[in-house]
């Protein structure tokens, strides 16, 4: 009997942790999208205007398990080159475009991050892997919730989430080296670019909703001065505001 108990012990050791340990299909496939990653961005040089993306990068995004912040149901698209719906309306973006807007924030280990649209929370896991701090506003509450949990599973521990409209960013948690907005706006909120440091950068959609935006860059160059490049063209969901 104690044999049978400590057999059956063992199994359901064995089970829990072959039910965390990775389908190694996920892995390739990961190895994959960085492959694809680097080859777009090499010969894509006119959309952001860099020569690929940087190692660091791409080594994060190699690191992080993007099927694990899909819908189940989904999961089979995690590492194809697409957005892909995560409930609510919203979308986690193309691997891709996640790439292009990090590369482009160019996020260093001491570097203090703010994320604008938390989502299902993938980007802010490969800047909490980038960065020192990383603070990230959703406004839809369940998924907010949703990513934090996930994030705090994945012992990133360097990222806050917060609820609310990120309009007006989040000055106790700056001032911040970098800004990355994930939701289209026609104008780039006079907030977030006051909570940059001077020699930040700011990374968002800037353009109409349900349309083309223009993906751009502003650095902020002196206190109230800015500099603006504009990049590609993207495709972003709305960036929606809380009526108060
Ligand atoms: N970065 C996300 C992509 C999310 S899509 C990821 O990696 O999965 C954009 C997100 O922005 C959506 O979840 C949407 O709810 C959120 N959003 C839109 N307007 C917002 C606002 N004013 N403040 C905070 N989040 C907002």
């Amino acid at each position: 009997m104690l044999k049978k108990l400590a057999l059956l012990a063992f199994a359901c050791i064995a089970f829990s942790q072959e039910s965390r340990a990775e389908d190694p299909l996920y892995a390739r496939e990961r190895e994959k999208m960085v492959i694809t990653i680097q080859a777009y961005a090499k010969t894509d040089i006119g959309f952001s205007g860099k020569n690929g993306i940087s190692a660091r990068v791409l080594e994060a995004m190699g690191q992080t398990k993007r099927h694990l912040f899909i819908p189940k149901r989904f999961r089979a698209l995690a590492y194809a080159d697409r957005p892909v719906p995560i409930g609510h309306e919203q979308t986690i973006s193309q691997p891709y475009i996640v790439a292009v807007m990090t590369d482009l924030a160019v996020v260093a280990k001491n570097h203090t991050v703010l994320e604008i649209g938390t989502g299902s929370g993938y980007q802010a896991a490969i800047l909490a892997r980038l960065a020192r701090k990383v603070c990230t506003i959703e406004i839809v509450r369940p998924l907010g919730e949703t990513a934090a949990k996930l994030l705090a599973e994945l012992g990133l521990d360097n990222v806050s989430v917060r609820i609310g409209d990120g309009y007006k960013g989040w000055p106790d948690c700056g001032p911040f080296d970098a800004v990355i907005v994930t939701a289209a706006l026609g104008h780039v909120p006079p907030p977030l670019i006051e909570q940059l440091k001077v020699g930040g950068r700011l990374v968002m959609p800037v353009g109409p909703a349900g349309a083309s935006q223009q993906l751009t860059v502003m650095t902020k160059i002196a206190p109230g001065k800015t500099k603006t490049r504009k990049v590609g063209l993207v495709r972003f969901v709305p960036f929606t505001r809380s009526p108060n």
